[in-house]
């Protein structure tokens, strides 16, 4: 400028700001991609500050927590939740300070008093100076899941209650049922013994007996199964030596199978000490099932084979036989509850479900069953079980937990007195007459526990034989009773039950008992049991 102040020449600095404005451009085209991507997002979005302060939400964390982003900006996050989730808040916001990412589920409060559930996934966040600001969540509503977890939980405590009844029912059912066919199963065989009976009149005790024999049958499948279907199947998982239980297994379907005409091959060939990891009476139960079928469903003078294959860590055994087969297009049934595949017409007895509840005891035991099948000439079923891991020395495949059979009890020689502690006056009457055939046995007989043990440490009887329902004092109580009183301790006591369920007989075991008879009580039976016990030779 001169001195009149006239500009009279130019100076002039450009800057170039290309590249802060593309810079500048750049940024907004992020924003804009940052708030179209909150926007669309399904999960809610929610930024706090250091304090808990609301400082961002996206629609989807309006939608969830039911207010207006106007309503929820600037609060502090307290405000939208119970004590009980702030106390979640307040320990995830600490994490945060800690640096820490993390995980949880917590519960918000709508303005209309509703709860919603949600699982955030939460960061901290730092400015460009590494100082953290906050931290962002993401929020998925689980409500959805929650409401189908409550569901189910619901659903799952009243099936426990409904199985809890039925199981009740069985028992009682069990019970109730087998109390009358004892009566008639064992005056059957009492009458069976009467050399006075007409021909005639034996043959229709025979047929008494046989129909009681079904219907027994009936009621232990109906309830065994009636007891897996409600998952109520205890299974006591052990090393059993397979070779002594199969054996067995024969001899107890030799009878069977001669009055069929079925010729019985024992196949096993196996090494005495090899175990599988079953539950004892389980692993017997499907063997007999697969061997009573191959010898019912056989032909006449047909074959049936037991035989046995170690697999890698598995045990295999089959059964074959050259029965009539079932043909392919009816197979799938086989399994199926009460479905005899036609032979419900036929003249052979059955209930249709031993393979069905083989199947279901086989897979408890996390074995293996299937069956191979050729009309006109055969079928083969197997089964797996896992080996034992160490190969155990065999024993007796005898019931578990039994005291050992003591000798002639302390009634000393002469008659040895039993005693009978019976409220239900059939059952007494019933052991009554068999007793009266025996000239070396007495029976006395008491109508409860308390008078049973009153006699019991008067008489001191050689054997002692107890109901377990008895009216005030049970068989068990009964037991302890006994068993704690020096004069009566060693008398061998045997319980005789209607409760047949397996976790009784186990209980009954377990308790000292020397035997659990269930009923029906099978007379031959208990009286060779009563001769063992007595240390006497049958009679
Ligand atoms: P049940 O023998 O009491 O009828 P199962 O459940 O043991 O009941 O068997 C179901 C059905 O499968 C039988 O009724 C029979 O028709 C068929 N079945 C089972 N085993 C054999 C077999 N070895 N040979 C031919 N048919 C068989």
């Amino acid at each position: 400028m001169d001195e009149r102040g006239v500009p009279y020449e130019y100076l002039s600095v450009r800057t170039d700001i290309t590249r802060r404005m593309q810079a500048e451009e750049d940024l907004a085209k992020q924003q804009h991609l940052m708030t179209m991507l909150l926007r669309s997002m399904e999960q809610g979005y929610w930024f706090i500050d250091t304090q808990g302060i609301t400082r961002e939400v996206n629609p989807e964390m309006c939608r969830i927590l039911g207010r207006s982003e106007a309503d929820i900006v600037g609060r502090n996050i307290f405000a939208f939740v119970d004590e009980a989730n702030a106390r979640i808040f307040r320990d995830q916001m600490a994490r945060r300070a800690r640096n820490e990412k993390g995980s949880y589920e917590v519960e918000l409060l709508r303005p209309d008093g509703s709860n919603i559930a949600g699982s955030i996934c939460a960061t901290p966040i730092y400015d460009t100076n590494g100082e953290r600001i906050g931290s962002v969540g993401m929020w998925s509503d689980i409500s959805e899941r929650r409401k189908q977890e409550q569901e189910r939980e619901t659903l799952k405590n009243a099936a426990l209650v409904a199985n809890r009844a039925k199981s009740e029912f069985l028992a009682s059912m069990s019970h109730e049922l087998r109390t009358p066919l004892n009566a008639i199963l064992g005056f059957g065989h009492l009458l069976q013994t009467d050399p006075e009976l007409s021909a005639d009149a034996m043959e229709n005790v025979v047929e008494i007996a046989r129909a009681g024999g079904h219907l027994l049958a009936l009621v232990d499948d109906l309830i065994d199964l009636a007891r897996i279907e409600a998952g109520k199947l205890d299974l006591f998982m052990e090393p059993v030596p397979a070779r002594p239980v199969l054996v067995e297994a024969l001899g107890l379907m030799k009878p069977l199978a001669e009055k069929a005409g079925i010729r019985l091959v024992d196949a096993i060939e196996l090494d005495e000490s090899l175990a599988v990891q079953v539950d004892l009476t389980r692993f017997r139960q499907v063997i007999l099932n697969f061997l009573s079928n191959a010898i019912k469903y056989n032909k006449p003078q047909g074959q049936v084979d037991l035989t046995c294959q170690t697999l890698p860590g598995r045990l295999r055994v089959s059964v074959s036989d050259t029965g009539r087969g079932i043909p392919a297009d009816k197979q799938w049934r086989i399994f199926n509850p009460f479905d005899r595949i036609g032979e419900e017409r036929g003249n052979i007895q059955g209930t249709g479900i031993g393979l069905v509840i083989s199947k279901r005891i086989v897979e408890a035991m996390e074995g293996r069953i299937g069956f191979e099948s050729v009309e006109d000439e055969g079928s083969l079923f197997w089964v797996e079980f896992p080996l034992a891991s160490s190969a155990v020395a065999p024993e007796s495949s005898a019931p578990r937990g039994g005291a050992a059979a003591s000798g002639t009890g302390p009634g000393g020689c002469g008659p040895r007195e039993v005693l009978y502690v019976e409220d239900d006056p059939t059952n007494a009457q019933l052991l009554g007459k068999c007793f009266a055939k025996r000239g070396d046995l007495t029976l006395t007989l008491a109508a409860s526990a308390e008078a049973g043990l009153a006699l019991a440490r008067e008489t001191l009887p050689a054997l002692i034989l107890m109901d377990i329902n008895l009216p005030g004092m049970d068989g068990f109580q009964a037991l302890q009773v006994l068993k704690a009183d020096a004069r009566t301790a060693s008398i061998p006591v045997i319980a005789v039950s209607a409760n047949a369920m397996q976790g009784d007989r186990d209980r009954g075991q377990t308790a000292g008992f020397l035997h659990y008879l269930t009923k029906p009580i099978q007379v031959p039976d208990l009286l060779m049991l009563i001769d063992k016990a007595l240390g006497a030779s049958p009679s």
